[in-house]
């Protein structure tokens, strides 16, 4: 529930939200527009699948910009662009690359990412790197269509492969992608029956369903949508697992039978089901199973069940930061419980794709959080290290016990790969695909910005190319500016999201104000758009004070949530090629609560080379705090915040960053009972 932050605040929040005056002046398009390749035309569903309100632009046609591009930028100057230097999981003995080595999910989730990355920055070397694991899947593909590492027959990595050829046909326009995709399908059709979906494969059956949905849009092969079909039999109901959810506490290692010491590590097979529908990853990716499903049956409960599934996992399992908690299975609401690297980079393209599908606004808000929140928070600045689980309340980050349901003791580290290499393999995809599903296509043949950063966008509007740039420093501020360059006049709807943390929104083209009535959370402009035409929006909105159901207290500006930064001291524990694994101590007291009704003030600096970085926060928050004992460190962690703290100093005021800034950090804080005056 908000809490009323004070009058100064209200007053600086709403003068810079409407300050769009002040804005720095567009500097001209630097080159004319360049038609869409012709490889990558907006493809719509074909019948008999639903119609979608939105379609995802073809990757590539969104480039990053300002701190987007420079946030890619240290993606591929880091383990991004150089991971398979490293790492040999990846490296030239990858079985996705004839090689005799990993030969499961971790070189189709290495390519996943980098294909995107290296066409968005236009990098030769990373596409280099790319292609070779593109030229050997689709040469390994034997007579009977069967594709992929002779050695390993698991129908999963191939689905996360899939994903990641439909993005090199978008780029490239390879017509062998079609090929490939059509014959895997046709002997999937066949044999399915008799080696039918299992494990990971049975609870990720959604991911390839996108990929069966994408080919029958090109192609029509009717037998595609009974594939899609069979998927859906063979793999687990997970709409009906939230029908009536069960899972409402912590995971156990007893509820999944990991705590029977005859068989250590192993889930026996009566729990196997349970275990894998608990786990945090599986989760992640099931969030795009009912609206992927709906696709294809044209039901809308299928569409709508997307909201029962996120309201269930936020409700016994959610954390503040947008996501539950999962390390590695779902873990209960305390802020100090980890959630996996995995779970966020597939939660934000689950929820990328049910955005398409169903066009609900609040899963762009819930993208946005994600993305300027928990994505960022798990790496260090150069995107060299990486934490398998984040934590809200993270005060320590040592090798040793920590509160996990079933994770090890390197689970917060940072470094190579903490606890598991999944991670390690499966980041890459968490920018990219932000960048690729930032505008997408209206089915009434328009666009739509569906979440905010800075961009330049390459498309059509029926036969006429049309070349737009976004320019904003969102989520650190709360304009938007966009210019349009049609190669002629033409007209379409352009529709703009308001966040729904805005109060308002303000829309101007060519700085005459619009109406900015907002319909299903978009602003719509119906006009003729010409070369130059400029759109500026602006969303008032002011800091928050969010109590959580136990009581806690988080605050929150726009897209951004806040953390207080502790002191940090890192040693490195050992090397590790080109990077190393590290751990993080506290250097300053952590232990502090806050009071209702205090006042907030939101302070924004220059944004910084490195977005999300504690020395150079782009907004920071100020209020105070008051130190607190008996909140203390138990089993490895801060222990939940405490319902009645107990004060033991005077109030001191203290400046909070963008959670994603510090390593170490208070996210949640106990909340005092007596409401301070304001002040
Ligand atoms: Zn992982």
């Amino acid at each position: 529930m908000p809490h009323p932050i004070s009058r100064r605040a209200l007053l600086r929040a709403t003068t810079a939200s409407a300050a769009l005056a002040g804005m720095a002046p567009l500097a001209p398009l630097h080159a004319a527009p360049r038609a869409a390749p012709a490889a990558a035309p907006l493809t719509h569903n074909r019948a008999p699948l639903a119609p979608q309100p939105f379609q995802p632009l073809p990757t590539g046609a969104i480039r990053p910009a300002g701190w987007l591009r420079r946030q890619l930028e240290i993606q591929a100057r880091g383990m991004g662009g150089r991971l398979d230097e490293t790492w040999p999981d990846v490296g030239a003995n990858s079985g996705w690359l004839g090689g005799t080595g990993e030969s499961w999910e971790r070189g189709p989730y290495f390519l996943d990412g980098l294909l995107p990355l290296a066409w968005q920055l236009d990098d030769a070397a990373l596409k280099a790197k790319a292609q070779r694991f593109v030229e050997w899947t689709l040469a390994s593909q034997r007579p009977d269509g069967m594709f992929g590492p002779a050695s390993n027959d698991d129908w999963w990595p191939r689905m996360v492969m899939l994903k990641a050829l439909t993005q090199y046909h978008e780029l490239t326009g390879d017509p062998r992608v079609l090929r490939l995709m059509s014959a895997y399908f046709a002997h999937q059709l066949k044999a399915l029956p008799a080696r039918p979906l299992k494990d990971w494969g049975k609870f990720r059956w959604q991911d390839q369903v996108v990929s069966v949905v994408w080919l029958y849009n090109r192609t029509g092969d009717a037998g595609l949508l009974e594939l899609a079909a069979l998927l859906k039999r063979q793999g687990y109901d997970w709409q009906g697992l939230f029908a009536d959810y069960p899972y409402r506490t912590k995971t156990s290692k007893r509820a999944i039978g990991l705590d029977r010491p005859d068989v250590p590590g192993e889930v026996p097979e009566g729990l196997r089901d349970p275990a894998l529908s608990v786990h945090g990853v599986n989760n992640a990716q099931a969030l795009k199973a009912s609206p992927v499903w709906s696709v294809v049956s044209g039901d809308a409960a299928d569409r709508a069940a997307i909201r029962r599934q996120l309201g269930a996992l936020d409700r016994y399992h959610g954390l503040p930061i947008g996501i539950y908690s999962a390390d590695e299975h779902l873990a209960g609401r305390s802020p100090s419980q980890g959630v996996e690297l995995c779970a966020i980079v597939e939660a934000m393209y689950s929820l990328e794709q049910a955005l398409a599908i169903t066009g609900d606004p609040a899963l762009a808000d819930r993208i946005e959080r994600l993305a300027y929140n928990a994505l960022p928070a798990t790496f260090t600045d150069d995107m060299w290290a990486h934490q398998y689980d984040q934590q809200p309340n993270q005060v320590r980050c040592v090798h040793g016990p920590g509160p996990w349901t079933t994770n090890g003791p390197e689970s917060n580290m940072f470094g190579l790969e903490p606890h598991f290499g999944c991670c390690t393999a499966n980041f890459h995809q968490g920018w990219p695909k932000l960048t690729t599903h930032l505008w997408m296509a209206s089915a009434d043949g328009g666009l739509a910005a569906t979440l905010y950063a800075p961009c330049t966008v390459e498309t059509r509007v029926g036969d006429v190319p049309v070349a737009l740039r976004q320019e904003t420093d969102y989520p650190f501020r709360h304009t938007v500016a966009i210019t349009l360059e049609p190669e002629r006049p033409v007209a379409f709807p352009l529709r703009l999201r308001v966040p729904g943390w805005a109060e308002r929104a303000t829309v101007t083209v060519n700085g005459q104000e619009q109406p900015a009535k907002a319909a299903q959370g978009f602003v719509r402009l119906d006009r003729t758009w010409r070369r130059g035409d400029r759109v500026e929006l602006a969303f008032a909105s002011l800091p928050r004070a969010v109590r959580s159901a136990e009581g806690w207290t988080s605050f929150e500006d726009g897209a951004l949530v806040f953390a207080l930064p502790v002191e940090e001291r890192w040693s490195t524990l050992r090397p590790r090629g080109l990077t190393a694994d590290y751990e993080v101590r506290p250097a300053s007291d952590w232990a502090v609560a806050v009071a209702p009704g205090a006042a907030i003030e939101r302070v924004e600096r220059a944004v910084g080379p490195v977005p999300f970085s504690r020395r150079s926060p782009a907004v920071v928050l100020t209020t105070t705090a008051y130190p607190v004992s008996g909140w203390a460190i138990v089993d490895g962690a801060a222990a939940p915040p405490p319902e009645s703290p107990t004060v033991s100093g005077a109030a001191r005021p203290v400046t909070l960053m963008p959670y994603a800034a510090p390593k170490l950090r208070v996210t949640a804080f106990p909340t005092m009972a007596i409401p301070t005056a304001q002040t």
